[in-house]
């Protein structure tokens, strides 16, 4: 099934803009094929929800940032403590490091949202869509800042 991940709902007879395949994406999907619980839909953000995906993806783009800025100051001064009070040992190298990821991970965690592919072509759902509805749906999508490209 074709569905979208901000409504949850089928995109049957709704524009909809695919999203890309990260590997996170790809990971959470392996995972639960292993614990066979996959659904294995295909994941779209619907025209309609593109707004509101569009500020959660800038959202969890900023937390990625305050993350990864906060991690590398953590990793650096447990590094440099352990330089400086001359008992460096590997071992607390790489646990200055796991703490690193692992607070890199939070942000994953609590506010992953996927980029969506932009410039392609709109994929549709099986019914026909009126053209007025396009368009009212393409305009909503451009003010978010997503552009289509329509053969
Ligand atoms: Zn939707």
């Amino acid at each position: 099934m074709k569905v979208c991940i901000v409504c949850q709902k089928d995109i049957a007879g709704k524009d909809a803009v695919p999203i890309k395949e990260d590997f996170i994406i790809r990971g959470i999907r392996s995972f639960k094929q292993f614990f066979h619980i996959a659904a294995n839909n295909e994941l779209y953000v619907c025209a309609d929800d593109v707004p509101v995906h569009e500020k959660r993806r800038g959202e969890f783009e900023r937390s990625m940032i305050f993350f990864g800025v906060l991690s590398s100051l953590v990793v650096i001064i447990l590094i440099g403590t352990l330089l400086l009070s001359g008992r460096f040992d590997i071992f607390a190298f790489i646990s200055a490091i796991v703490i690193g990821v692992f607070i890199l991970l939070l942000s994953v965690v609590f506010k992953y949202s996927p980029a969506l592919k932009k410039d392609i072509d709109l994929v549709q759902g099986r019914k026909p869509v009126l053209p007025k509805e396009l368009e009212a749906a393409e305009e909503k999508s451009e003010k978010a800042g997503v552009r289509y490209i329509r053969k």
